[in-house]
C-alpha cells in the first residue's frame, strides 16, 4: 500500500481532490505545488495510516518506515540539505490535517531536526546565533509539550524568571547568551519531568512527532470538536512533514494569513494579518496583535503600523498574485498561510474560507457575475442552516448606546447578556436558562464548549483571524476581539474599562458587526434581507422543484413567512387560536360540558370568531393555498389551570363548579397522545368539527366575495389510521361546504385530506387515498409512533442513546431516513398508486431541516412546509436537493 505521499518542486503524488486520504492540508499542499507555486517540499502520511495506526493497537504498518525515508530523501535532495546533518541540517514542521478543517484542535510541532549539535550548525549557515537559539528552544517547549506531556507552563516559568533576574521585559530582550542558558533549564525539567534526557536524535523525534499527531486524534479537544461539527471519527487524520521556512529570521522574514476575499462581507479585496519576524503560529494564537496586510485593511481598521504592502512591496506583489491564481484555481475564496524568509515567499496552506453567511451570499452571487461559477454551483455553496445567522437580530439604531470599549467586529450580529470569564461558568449558566456574553483575554480550543453556550464573545486581544474571531464566524455567534481597551482581571472576577470596573454577572453588549462593546441590553431589531440573499434565493427558486410552505397561524407569523418566500400554508394548527383571550373561556365552557347542547351553546360563541381568523389568514395568503388542521390535541390539554380560571367558565356556562371539577376529573387519561385526540374527537364530538368546517368555508366564502380572491381551502384531518375514518368526517366537511355555498351563493373549490401520522395511515395509504385528496406527512407524530417514543420525554434520555452510537441523531430534529422514511415512502407510494394525482407534502418540523427535505425530494414529495424562520433554509435546501 501506498501509505505516503510526496510533494514539492512543482510536483505531487496528490491533488485537491484527495482530502479524504490526504486530509484537507495535505491535499491542498500537493494541488498549490502542482500548480507552480512556491510550496517548501514534504511529504503526507495518508489518513489511511491513522485508521490502521488505531485498528492495531497503536501501530504502524510495517511498510510505512521505509516509505517515510524515501519521501524525507525526496526533501532533502530538493533543498539540498540533510535531515540531522550537523553542519547544515533540515529541519522540518510536523502538522496534523484532517479531512475537514479543525481550527487549531490538534498539534503541530515546528523546528524539528534541532539537537544540541544540529543547532550550532542552523546558527553558522543562517549567521544568527540567536535566531538558532531561540528556534532550538521553541523546539524544546513544542515538542516537551506535544510528545512527551511536559506542560507549557514549566517552560513559562523558566522564561519569565530569567527574564525577571536579568531585568527583561521583552522575549526580544534575550541574546542568543540567554536562550542557551534557558535551553539548559530546559532540556533539566524535559529531564526532571519526563524522566529521560530530551531526545537528541532527529530520528526519534520525528516518530515521535508523527505519533503524538495521531494521538491527538483521540485527544479530549478533538473529540469535543468532530462532537460539535458531526465529523466521524474514523475519518482519521493525515500527517504533513514539511521542510522548515522561517519567518523568524529577521526584519526581511513574515508570517501571515489571508483571505483572497474579505470573510466578513464578501467583499473582492484581498484581506489579511501579517506578522514581521515571526514564527507560524504567532499570528493565529493572537498573542501579538498583527498588522493588516493591505493599505486598505490598515485604513479600515485605523491602525497605525504599516501594512505589508508598504513594508514588502515586492513580496506583496507576488502574494497578490498568487491570490488570483488561487481564486481562478480553485473557484472558490480561499484562507491561505504563508511565510515570508529573507524575501521570499513560501505558500504553507491553502482551503476554502470560513465566511459569515453574509459573505457567502455576497462571494456567491460576485463569483457568478465573474464567470467564475455557475448558478447551480453559487446555490450549492451556501450553507442552508447557515442563513439563520441572517436572520440574527442588529441593534435599534434608535436606542441609547453606552460605549465603553471597542475592537474588531469579528464575527456580526449583535448579543447582550451577564459577563462571564470562563467557559464552564458560560456552559453553567446558558444551561440555567442565562444568556452570558464569554469574555477571554484570549479564547484557545479549550474554550469551544462555552464559546458555543454563550450569546457572545468579546476578548481583548487578537485580530480577525484569531482563535476567537475564526470559531465564533464558523459558529454563527457575535464576536468582538482585540478589544484593547478592556483588561480581563480573571482572578478578582473583574472586566476594567478605563476608570471604570464591571463585575461578572454585569449585563453588557456587544456589536460584532462594529466591535463596539456597551453597557447593559440594548433593544435589537430583525435584520432585513440583503440583495444578494434575495438573487440567490431567486436561482433557488428556479432550480427548486418542491414547493416551499410554512407552518403557521398567527397573522403576524404568516406575513413573516411570506416576506421569506412561503408559498402557502402546510399547516394551520387550529387549536394555537383556542388559546386567545377572547375565546378560551368558551373553549373551556366547550369542552366542559357534558352534553351536546351544551357544546353547541359553547361553539356558537367560538364560531364567529375562527372565521375571522380564517378570513384573516385568507386575505394575508392572498390566493396561496392554505391548509387548515382541524382540532387535533386531546381537550384536557385546554382545562382551567386553578380555581380562579375554573370559575369563570362555571360562571360562562351558568353551571356550579362542582359539575365541573367532576367532568374535568372524568377527562383525565393515562396516555393522552395515544387518547382522545385526532379525528377521534371530530368522530366522538362531530359538532366540534361542524364548527370548524363551517368557520373555514363561511371565511373563504367572504374573502372571495370582498376581496375578489378565490381561496381554495385544504381541509385536513389529523391522526386518521383508518380509511373509514376519514370516509365520516370528509362526508361531514363536504355536506358543510355545501350547506354554505348554498346559503352564501357561492361556488368554491376545496380539498379534503388527512395527515399521515401513525404507521397504520402509512401502511393503508392505498385504501386512505380513496378518501383524501392529499396527504401531509405529520412527521412529528409519526416519528413518536413509529418509535414508540413519547416527543415530550424523549430528551431526557437520547443523550445516552447519542453518546453510545445507538442514534446520530435527535429524530424528532432529522428524520429517521431508515425507518419513518421507509413509512413515508411506503405511503407515498401506495397513496400515488389509489390517486395519481394526490398531492404530497410535510409538516412536521423535519419540513425545515436539510437532510430531511433532502429526503422528501428523493420520495418525490410537491411541497415541504416549515416554521416561518426556516423558511429560507427550505427554500435553498430544497434547491440543493434538486441540484
Ligand atoms: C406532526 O405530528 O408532525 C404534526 C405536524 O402535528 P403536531 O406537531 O401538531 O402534532
Ligand atoms: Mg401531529
Amino acid at each position: 500500500t501506498k501509505w505516503v505521499y510526496s510533494f514539492g518542486n512543482g510536483k505531487a503524488d496528490g491533488k485537491a481532490d484527495m482530502k479524504e486520504l490526504l486530509g484537507g492540508k495535505g491535499a491542498n499542499l500537493a494541488e498549490m505545488s502542482s500548480l507552480g507555486l512556491p510550496v517548501p517540499p514534504g511529504f503526507t502520511i495518508s489518513t489511511e495510516v491513522c485508521t490502521a495506526y488505531y485498528d492495531n493497537d497503536r501501530n504502524y504498518p510495517s511498510d510505512l518506515a521505509g516509505q517515510v525515508d524515501v519521501a524525507l530523501k525526496e526533501i532533502e535532495n530538493i533543498v539540498g540539505v540533510k535531515f540531522g546533518d550537523n553542519a547544515n541540517p533540515l529541519l522540518v514542521s510536523v502538522r496534523s490535517g484532517a479531512r475537514a478543517s479543525m481550527p487549531g484542535m490538534m498539534d503541530t510541532v515546528l523546528n524539528l531536526g534541532l539537537n544540541d549539535i544540529t543547532v550550532e550548525g542552523l546558527a553558522k549557515i543562517s549567521g544568527d546565533e540567536r535566531f538558532a537559539y531561540d528556534s532550538y528552544r521553541r523546539f524544546i517547549q513544542m515538542y516537551s509539550d506535544v510528545v512527551l506531556e511536559v506542560g507549557h507552563h514549566f517552560f513559562e516559568d523558566i522564561l519569565e524568571f530569567h527574564k525577571e533576574d536579568n531585568g527583561f521585559y521583552l522575549d526580544t530582550e534575550l541574546t542568543a547568551e540567554d536562550w542557551k542558558a534557558v535551553i539548559v533549564q530546559y532540556k533539566k525539567v524535559v529531564e526532571d519531568e519526563y524522566g529521560k534526557p530530551f531526545p537528541q536524535d532527529p530520528n526519534e523525534q520525528l516518530w515521535g512527532a508523527v505519533s503524538a499527531v495521531f494521538g491527538s486524534w483521540m485527544n479530549a479537544r478533538a473529540t469535543t470538536y468532530r462532537k460539535l461539527n458531526d465529523i466521524p471519527a474514523a475519518w482519521g487524520t493525515a500527517v504533513n512533514v514539511q521542510a522548515m521556512v522561517f519567518g523568524n529570521m529577521g526584519e526581511d522574514c513574515s508570517t501571515g494569513v489571508a483571505f483572497t476575499r474579505n470573510p466578513s462581507t464578501g467583499e473582492n479585496a484581498f484581506y489579511g494579518e501579517y506578522l514581521i519576524n515571526a514564527q507560524g503560529e504567532d499570528v493565529v494564537a493572537g498573542i501579538r496583535t498583527p498588522q493588516n496586510l493591505t493599505i486598505k485593511g490598515r485604513e479600515e481598521h485605523n491602525s497605525d503600523l504599516p501594512s505589508m504592502e508598504e513594508t514588502m512591496p515586492e513580496v506583496f506583489k507576488q502574494l497578490d498574485e498568487t491570490r488570483h491564481i488561487l481564486e481562478k484555481h480553485y473557484r472558490d475564496m480561499q484562507d491561505i498561510e504563508f511565510t515570508v524568509q529573507s524575501n521570499k515567499l513560501f505558500m504553507l496552506q491553502t482551503r476554502s474560507g470560513k465566511r459569515t453567511t453574509a459573505a457567502a451570499l455576497q462571494i456567491a452571487v460576485d463569483m457568478v457575475e465573474e464567470g467564475l461559477i455557475t448558478t447551480e454551483e453559487a446555490v450549492s455553496r451556501v450553507e442552508p442552516a447557515a442563513l439563520d445567522q441572517l436572520l440574527h437580530p442588529t441593534l435599534d439604531p434608535k436606542a441609547e448606546r453606552n460605549v465603553i470599549g471597542h475592537g474588531l467586529p469579528a464575527s456580526p450580529g449583535a448579543a447582550s447578556g451577564q459577563i462571564v470569564f470562563s467557559a464552564d461558568e458560560a456552559e453553567k449558566m446558558a444551561q440555567a436558562g442565562k444568556a452570558v456574553i464569554l469574555c477571554r483575554t484570549e479564547t484557545s480550543p479549550e474554550d469551544i464548549h462555552g464559546m458555543h453556550a454563550a450569546k457572545g464573545i468579546l476578548t481583548s486581544r487578537g485580530g480577525m483571524t484569531s482563535h476567537a474571531a475564526v470559531v465564533a464566524r464558523g459558529m454563527g455567534r457575535p464576536c468582538v476581539s482585540g478589544a484593547g481597551d478592556l483588561r480581563m482581571d480573571y482572578k478578582n472576577g473583574t472586566l476594567i474599562v478605563r476608570d471604570q470596573e464591571l463585575k461578572s454577572g454585569d449585563i453588557i453588549t456587544i456589536d460584532g458587526s462594529t466591535g463596539e462593546v456597551m453597557l447593559g441590553e440594548i433593544p435589537t431589531i430583525q435584520p432585513e434581507m440583503s440583495g444578494n440573499f434575495s438573487t440567490l434565493m431567486k436561482w433557488a427558486d428556479s432550480i427548486r422543484t418542491m414547493k416551499v410552505r410554512t407552518n403557521a397561524e398567527t397573522p403576524n407569523d404568516c406575513r413573516t413567512a411570506l416576506s421569506f418566500g412561503a408559498e402557502g400554508i402546510g399547516l394551520c394548527r387550529t387549536e394555537h387560536m383556542f388559546f386567545d383571550a377572547d375565546r378560551i373561556v368558551a373553549v373551556r365552557e366547550m369542552i366542559l360540558s357534558d352534553d351536546e347542547a351544551g357544546r353547541r351553546k359553547a361553539l356558537d360563541k367560538i364560531l364567529p370568531m375562527q372565521r375571522d381568523d380564517f378570513a384573516e389568514i385568507f386575505k394575508i395568503m392572498a390566493g396561496l393555498p392554505v391548509t387548515i388542521r382541524l382540532l387535533d390535541p386531546p381537550l384536557h390539554e385546554f382545562l382551567p389551570h386553578g380555581e380562579a380560571e375554573m370559575q369563570d367558565v362555571a360562571d360562562a356556562a351558568g353551571v356550579p363548579i362542582e359539575k365541573l371539577h367532576a367532568r374535568a376529573a372524568k377527562m383525565s387519561e393515562t396516555n393522552p397522545m395515544l387518547g382522545h385526540r385526532g379525528c377521534r374527537l371530530g368522530i366522538s364530538y362531530p359538532e366540534i368539527y361542524e364548527m370548524q368546517a363551517r368557520a373555514i368555508f363561511e371565511a373563504a366564502a367572504q374573502v372571495s366575495k370582498t376581496e375578489g380572491q378565490t381561496v381554495e381551502p385544504e381541509v385536513m384531518i389529523p391522526l386518521v389510521g383508518m380509511k373509514k375514518e376519514l370516509e365520516i368526517l370528509k362526508e361531514l366537511v363536504d355536506r358543510v361546504a355545501k350547506e354554505v355555498m348554498e346559503a352564501e351563493g357561492v361556488e368554491m373549490k376545496y380539498l379534503v385530506g388527512t395527515m399521515i401520522e401513525l404507521p397504520r395511515a402509512a401502511l393503508r395509504a392505498g385504501d386512505i387515498a380513496e378518501e383524501a385528496e392529499f396527504f401531509s406527512f405529520g412527521t412529528n407524530d409519526l416519528t413518536q409512533t413509529t418509535f414508540g417514543l413519547s416527543r415530550d420525554d424523549a430528551g431526557n434520555f437520547l443523550g445516552a442513546y447519542e453518546r453510545n452510537g445507538i442514534i446520530e441523531q435527535d429524530p424528532f430534529i432529522s428524520l429517521d431516513q431508515e425507518g419513518v422514511g421507509e413509512l413515508v415512502e411506503i405511503a407515498a407510494e401506495r397513496g400515488r398508486k389509489t390517486r395519481g394525482d394526490i398531492k404530497l407534502g410535510i409538516c412536521g418540523e423535519h419540513g425545515g431541516d436539510p437532510a430531511s427535505i433532502h429526503f422528501c425530494q428523493k420520495v418525490g414529495l410537491d411541497y415541504v412546509s416549515c416554521s416561518p424562520f426556516r423558511v429560507p433554509i427550505a427554500r435553498l435546501a430544497a434547491a440543493q436537493a434538486a441540484i
